[in-house]
């Protein structure tokens, strides 16, 4: 997932960015289950491996929208400000009809906002069955859907999943490839190909960018994803998301090396001037 804590968003026009985190708050959990029904379930997506989930506004998409976030991720990006994500033994499992049941709930309120769910992770696409249960019992219920993805797993979206999702939010986290692998642990083709994939199915797609001083944020480096972004015709809108350091705490507490301490947040005028390149290329920028 991109970086998107409260307040790091630029938000569009002026709408405040906003999120309401509830944790599992309300979710039944399925952790009664015995290891065999437990697998079984995941297998067929009935159950999935959840982290928490969040109402939000003016992020993770259009309107207000009911964000959840999947446990586990194959990347291991060096500014993850959700580190404890990255496994998904961290998780809790929870049924995806409890979790459609929670949806649609919120219906309304989606329905008065323009807003939808966001799936987000952690890698919403290294749980691909729950996904597609999830993805599909919202389009039913008329609701607006987002993946929010680093597009290294693409592959595990078909088709099928993809004709229910309306908008996938793509981190791309580096434009160069030797950046990209020290940034997150992998390559960055995966994530240019399931843009190309995104292109030709015509699914409405917003880049996400995160600037950090240093690593990313070379005019060449940005120029390139800009580049990339502007060579898909689905693209609507690129954010470039300011580094920070507020997961910094979180890799502490989960005894993991965090190697950003001495990274600073970038200034406005850095931000704006990377946002500068992507509208050299004729794209709307935040
Ligand atoms: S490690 Fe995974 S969850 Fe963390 S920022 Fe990277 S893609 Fe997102």
């Amino acid at each position: 997932m991109a970086d998107t804590t409260t307040g790091v968003v630029a938000a569009p026009a002026a709408a405040t960015p906003a999120r309401v985190s509830t944790m599992l708050g309300g979710l039944a959990t399925a952790e009664h289950l015995d290891r065999s029904d437990l697998l079984a379930g995941q297998r067929s997506g009935q159950v999935g491996s959840v982290h928490s989930w969040e109402l939000v506004t003016a992020v993770d998409g259009p309107g207000t929208r009911m964000t959840t976030f999947l446990a586990g991720c194959p990347l291991r990006c060096l500014y993850c400000h959700n580190p404890d994500t990255m496994s998904a033994a961290r998780g809790v499992p929870v049924f995806a009809d409890d979790l459609l049941a929670r949806i649609r709930r919120y219906r309304g309120v989606f329905r008065a906002t323009g807003g939808g769910i966001t799936l987000s992770g952690g890698e919403v696409l290294q749980q691909p069955a729950f996904a597609r249960r999830i993805l599909r019992g919202a389009k039913e219920m008329g609701i607006h859907t987002a993946i929010d993805t680093s597009g290294f797993l693409g592959r595990n979206a078909d088709d099928a999943m993809l004709d229910d999702v309306d908008l996938v939010l793509l981190d791309v986290k580096s434009g160069d490839e030797d950046t990209y692998k020290a940034v997150t642990g992998r390559t960055l083709a995966p994530t240019l190909e399931f843009g190309r994939r995104l292109a030709e199915r015509g699914i409405e797609t917003w880049i996400r960018f995160v600037l950090v001083p240093g690593l990313t944020d070379g005019d060449a480096n940005v120029g390139r994803v800009a580049a990339y972004a502007a060579s898909l015709p689905q693209v609507t809108r690129v954010e470039v998301l300011p580094f920070h350091q507020m997961g910094r705490d979180k890799w502490t507490e989960l005894g993991m090396d965090y190697a950003l301490t001495a990274t600073q947040a970038p200034s406005a005028a850095d931000v704006e001037r990377a946002r500068d390149i992507f509208r050299a290329h004729g794209l709307t920028t935040y």
